[in-house]
Parts: C-alpha cells; sequence; structure tokens
C-alpha cells in the first residue's frame, strides 16, 4: 500500500482544506473544502479527479465547497450523521467507530463534540495521520460553541493516547496567536517558548506551520496538557477574552 499523497491547500482567510490521495485506487477526498475553486484547480494540476468530500462539521468555513465540487465531480460527500440537517449535501451520514475508505486506506470516525454538537474526526490509524477539523490546533483547541469543556477534555484524553508521530491535520492557521497565548498561561514550559520562537520564524517566512503532531501538542498545547476539565475551561474562558 502506497502513502496517502497529502495536499494543504491555503483559502480563505486562514482555512486550510486537506486534499488526499491514494495513488493506488486513483481515489481522491477533501478534507472540509471551504470553498470549490481552489480545491478542484489543486486536484486538476495533479491530474487528480475528486471521488470523495468527507466533512467533520457543519460551519460553512468546513461544508461551504460542497455542493460545487460534487456538481463537477460527481463525488460522495460523508459526514457526521449528527448534523445532516446542517449539511444538506451529504450523502453518507457517519458516526463514531464507523470505518471510511480511501482506496486500501482505513479511517476510524471519531466522534468530537464541543466545537459543534456532532463534530467528527478521522483517524487513519495505519498512517499516522487524524483529520481533526477544529478540535485541537497547534498549541490550541477549537471554541465551545455547541459543547462543555467536559466534553473537549475527554477529546482531547483520546487524543493524548496516540503516538508521538501522530501527524494532526487541522483547519486552520491559528498557530502563532495560540503560542502567543500559550506562554502566558504556561510560561514555565522550555519546549513551549521554544516553539513560540519557531513558529514566529515560521509566520514571518510566510511559512504554513501545520501539520502539526501529538507529541509536539503533548509537550505544548495547553488544552491538550490541561490536568481537569476544569482547568481546560479556566483556560479557554481567557482565551476567548484575549
Ligand atoms: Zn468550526
Amino acid at each position: 500500500m502506497s502513502p496517502l499523497d497529502i495536499v494543504r491547500i491555503p483559502v480563505l482567510h486562514d482555512n486550510y482544506v486537506w486534499l488526499v490521495h491514494d495513488s493506488d485506487s486513483k481515489a481522491t477526498m477533501v478534507v472540509d473544502p471551504a470553498v470549490a475553486e481552489p480545491v478542484l484547480e489543486a486536484a486538476a494540476a495533479r491530474g487528480w479527479t475528486i471521488t470523495d468530500i468527507w466533512n467533520t462539521h457543519w460551519h460553512p468555513d468546513h461544508t461551504g465547497g460542497n455542493a460545487a465540487i460534487k456538481e463537477a465531480t460527481g463525488c460522495t460527500i460523508t459526514g457526521p450523521a449528527a448534523e445532516y440537517e446542517r449539511i444538506p449535501t451529504l450523502d453518507v451520514r457517519v458516526t463514531g467507530g464507523d470505518r471510511v475508505r480511501l482506496g486500501a486506506h482505513v479511517a476510524e470516525v471519531w466522534d468530537v463534540p464541543a466545537h459543534t454538537a456532532g463534530h467528527i474526526a478521522y483517524h487513519f490509524a495505519a498512517d499516522d495521520a487524524i483529520f481533526v477539523g477544529d478540535t485541537i490546533f497547534a498549541m490550541g483547541c477549537g471554541r465551545l460553541f455547541e459543547g462543555t469543556a467536559e466534553q473537549m477534555f475527554a477529546n482531547m484524553r483520546r487524543f493524548d493516547a496516540l503516538g508521538d508521530a501522530t501527524r494532526v491535520y487541522c483547519a486552520h492557521e491559528y498557530t502563532l496567536s495560540n503560542a502567543r497565548f500559550a506562554v502566558t498561561v504556561d510560561p514555565g514550559n522550555a519546549a513551549l517558548t521554544e516553539r513560540l520562537a519557531a513558529v514566529e520564524a515560521a509566520r514571518a517566512a510566510g511559512e504554513p506551520t501545520v501539520p502539526t503532531s501529538i507529541g509536539a501538542e503533548r509537550a505544548t498545547n495547553p488544552f491538550l496538557r490541561a490536568a481537569t476539565a476544569a482547568e481546560l475551561g479556566r483556560i479557554r474562558t481567557l482565551k476567548d477574552a484575549a
């Protein structure tokens, strides 16, 4: 089995759409297309035809390109069963424990509610990759729009059980703002201070900072490192006000 080709497509102000290609089967999947045109262009430039869209949650900056990509390619759209009424283009409804496939590559669906009530993630265990939408970011986590700190804390425990090498594909370039906030709540963390400096240099050079990894987040992410749901909630409240 060939490794997945994973392409980052920056769109809108700070969104990342992930284009994922399996060279064995020629299947090509898009995670959370905020818009259609740049995604169709990125696929065409590589000679790939989009066969699938996988959505993590209903927010328009994750689903806005669904209809036009489906219109152009006839692809199948998979997404959270709990949010099907808010994603009218959905073909296949999935929920935690379901398995979805891109060629021979298998992803397990995780229920990770909190940012939205039905938010899901897609974990390719054999590929050491997880597509997390707006659940965990580099040194950050998603806002708790439709859920609780207890739910996000439970999500973090699941991420914390993954191996260091697992690549984390989040949907936004929020890293610099997250890092600057994180050092204020964890000022004694040398790994975090170092990472802030590296991120400042990368962003100054116009370079992306994701995907991240579980190992990097375990060392520096205050939401993953929070010892209790109450602590996570307190940090989230501070970040919302920052
Ligand atoms: Zn969102």
